[in-house]
Parts: C-alpha cells; sequence; structure tokens
C-alpha cells in the first residue's frame, strides 16, 4: 500500500475551518470532518484524522497521527516530545491573567496568595514560578471568565484576541503569560517516506502562505516616472514595465507585502501613477 501522511486537526472548535481552508487552498481535496473521525484526500497520499484539541499532541508524540495542527498553547501546556515544523499564521491570541476591572492591581504581586481559574494549569505554574508566586490554581475546562463573577476566583488564565469576552465579563488583561498561533507539529521520528509527503505539504504551505503575505500591483504611469516609481516599490525583483498604445506611457506590474500597500499608495499618486490596481495571490513560489 502507498504511504500516507495522518494529518490530525481539530474535530470542533476554532482552528478547525482556517486548517481546512489552509488545506484546500494547498490543493488538497478533503471533507469537512462532520459525520466522520477520519476522511482521505482524493488527490494527495493524505489522511485526516479529526481529534479532540486537547489530545492532539499525544495522537502526535505516539505516532497515530504523524503531524497536526495545533495552537502553540496547547502544545505549551501539553508537554509534548513533538516538533514545530511551521507557524500557520491564524489563531493568534494570547494567554492572559486577567482580574475584574474594579481590582486595583499594583502588578504581578497581587496574585500572591490568590484563587486562579485556568484550564492551562501547567503554563499559568510556569509563569508564577518564574514571578516566585504562590497561588492556588483551580482547573476548570469551559467558561473560565465567569469564575471571578461568581466567586470561584480572584483572577483567571485565559485565551484573549480581541479581548471583548473579557470585557463583557468586567474582567481586565492584566499579564501575558504566553502568545500563540497556529502551527503544523509533527513527530520527531518519521519514516522517510512519510517524511518526504511532508515535505510536500510543507512546500504547499509555505507558497500559500507567502502568497497570503502579498499581492499583485499594477499601474499606469509617465516613462518620465518609472525610475522614481522604482525606487518606492518594495518589489521581489525589479518591476516589469510595458510600454502603453499611448506614447509616453507604460504598465507597471510588481509584487508587495501586502502590508506596505497602504504605506507607499500617495506617493505613488505623487509620482504620476494612475489606474492602480491591486490583486490577490494564489500561490507564491520563491
Ligand atoms: P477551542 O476552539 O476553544 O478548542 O480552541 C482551540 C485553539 O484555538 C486554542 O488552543 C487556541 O490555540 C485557539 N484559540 C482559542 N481561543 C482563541 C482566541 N480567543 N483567539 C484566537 N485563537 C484562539
Amino acid at each position: 500500500m502507498e504511504p500516507r501522511l495522518k494529518i490530525a486537526i481539530q474535530k470542533s472548535g476554532r482552528l478547525q475551518e482556517d486548517s481546512l481552508r489552509l488545506l484546500r487552498e494547498c490543493g488538497i481535496r478533503v471533507d469537512d470532518g462532520k459525520d466522520q473521525l477520519r476522511a482521505q484526500a482524493r488527490n494527495f497520499p493524505l489522511d485526516l484524522l479529526y481529534l479532540r484539541n486537547s489530545d492532539i499532541p499525544q495522537y502526535i508524540e505516539d505516532g497515530v497521527a504523524h503531524a497536526g495542527i495545533l495552537g502553540e498553547n496547547t502544545w505549551l501546556e501539553k508537554q509534548k516530545d513533538i516538533r514545530s515544523v511551521i507557524s500557520l499564521g491564524f489563531a493568534k491570541c494570547r494567554l492572559s491573567v486577567a482580574v475584574s476591572k474594579t481590582t486595583e492591581y499594583p502588578g504581578v504581586q497581587w496574585l500572591q496568595g490568590k484563587r486562579i481559574a485556568t484550564s492551562y494549569p501547567n503554563s499559568l505554574r510556569a509563569f508564577l514560578e518564574k514571578h516566585h508566586i504562590e497561588a492556588e490554581i483551580h482547573e476548570i475546562s469551559g467558561s473560565v471568565e465567569i469564575a471571578p463573577n461568581i466567586g470561584l476566583a480572584d483572577a483567571i488564565c485565559d485565551l484573549v484576541s480581541s479581548g471583548s469576552t473579557l470585557f463583557q465579563n468586567g474582567l481586565e488583561e492584566k499579564e501575558v503569560v504566553l502568545r500563540s498561533e497556529a502551527h503544523l507539529y509533527a513527530n520527531k521520528q518519521l519514516d522517510p517516506a512519510i517524511g518526504s509527503i511532508l515535505d510536500k505539504l510543507i512546500f504547499r504551505i509555505q507558497s500559500v502562505l507567502e502568497a497570503r503575505q502579498h499581492r499583485y500591483l499594477l499601474m499606469n504611469a509617465p516613462v518620465s516616472s518609472v525610475e522614481r516609481i522604482t525606487q518606492i516599490l518594495p518589489g521581489m525583483k525589479s518591476p516589469t514595465v510595458m510600454p502603453l498604445a499611448v506614447e509616453g506611457w507604460c504598465s507597471i506590474h510588481t509584487v508587495i507585502p501586502e502590508a506596505r500597500f497602504w504605506d507607499i499608495i500617495d506617493e505613488l499618486k505623487a509620482s504620476g501613477a494612475q489606474g492602480i490596481l491591486i490583486t490577490p495571490i494564489e500561490k507564491m513560489i520563491l
């Protein structure tokens, strides 16, 4: 039988949709796992295992799954011997300590002797030890943010991204325990045949992630402005410059980091660029 790479992703939860979107953008056709625990890709030697998020590190360490998509926070919490292969740029969040907004909080020492509710006891313990604080850790598995309001804890330690859940519960973020985003993790001793399928997948993921961070930029400009515009553009190499049918004008094409577009747009216009178009790139191979 041909070897197949087994990748674990979340059965349900926040990471699932982005994980599936990434695999699909890599050209891998898979079902969404609604009524199944396992799905076979039709056009790539890959099987998906839909598992509980917190079980994934163990399955990767045991080799039941060769690799899996996880938040760094889960990896750090579970302390399994697996390796990060590539960071994926989604599910960015931080694990933070928050207290009621009415609390006078002079600094981390305030946590001394307090009760802190969390689903991440290991990460919190490491943070408290680093700051030489002894506190009581209450491990709860969900809805951590209501713990202070029902008198269960003085503080919480939970994942935060926009901060709106904390805000709705009258809490304020005070300490960042760690920062996290989704990574692809893998077993440390993969069979070479499986390793080479993983390498192909990583290559595809890299080209999708590069493409997401860049845009294709096209504009028309007087030929006399080309030199100035070229200096403004943070392109991959030098831009492509093509003549237009109208004498003295040309079309300039290049690829730029998405984040830079708004920084340079005014300069481009001031240099005579017109009809500026910016379009997404599907794949980008450097
Ligand atoms: P869940 O959907 O609650 O099972 O969360 C799965 C993973 O999604 C967590 O381990 C984090 O890596 C990530 N995550 C959870 N909450 C957030 C959040 N508020 N913002 C971004 N990512 C999050």
